[in-house]
């Protein structure tokens, strides 16, 4: 799970994601300029923190074939898993397609997992327990994960009142377009061109 935000342990500075998820598409056409719910599947991801961007950054969490294959077994016998998707509420079929493509996406994917801020794999991971990250402007302080539970808050969800703009990524985890905005109970997104400046070096 992605937590809310980071704190410093010395000074109380607050560090935000700048982007907290992501969705795969794996769609065969050109993605056009609207794009349907089901067209998409969520990115699983870590927080990290981009070297070469200094910030912190949604990491994809790319887990070695095994998982999901194990995934994909314990779904077929009718279990729910929470990695590479939550399937608790989705139906036996629907579980069994989702994972079915999560497996054939990771039998693909060659590139390594890939920060959401700029492309690249100079980070760390930030839910780990060694190292800590040391805030560089204070002399004890560390960047520490807070998690805010939001409640039963039932808004319409992300992309009605204000754009969303959640990446989408390709098979290899490159940015292809933003998801911007959709109605009001409409699966139907808005999609605007997006890509990553040419990789930095890393
Ligand atoms: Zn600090
Ligand atoms: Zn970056």
């Amino acid at each position: 799970m992605i937590p809310s935000y980071y704190v410093c342990t010395g000074c109380a500075k607050r560090f935000d994601f700048e982007h907290r998820e992501a969705v795969y598409y794996f769609g065969t056409a050109p993605i056009d300029n609207q794009l349907t719910s089901t067209d998409v599947l969520p990115a699983p991801g870590r927080p990290g923190w981009c070297k070469t961007c200094a910030k912190l950054c949604f990491v994809e969490d790319i887990k070695p074939l095994r998982v999901f294959e194990e995934a994909y077994g314990a779904v077929r016998a009718g279990q729910t898993v929470e990695y590479p998707a939550e399937t608790t509420n989705l139906d036996a079929s629907q579980a069994r397609g989702q994972i079915a493509t999560y497996l054939r996406w990771r039998m693909m994917r060659v590139h390594p997992a890939r920060s959401l801020c700029c492309g690249g794999t100079n980070y760390q991971f930030l839910d780990v327990e060694q190292p800590l990250l040391k805030h560089s402007e204070c002399d004890f302080g560390v960047i520490e994960a807070q998690y805010v539970f939001p409640g039963s808050y039932n808004g319409p969800g992300p992309g009605v009142y204000s754009a969303a703009n959640i990446h989408i990524l390709d098979i290899e985890g490159l940015l292809i377009g933003l998801l911007t905005t959709r109605s009001r109970r409409s699966a139907i997104w808005n999609v605007a061109p997006a890509a990553y400046e040419p990789l930095r070096s890393d």
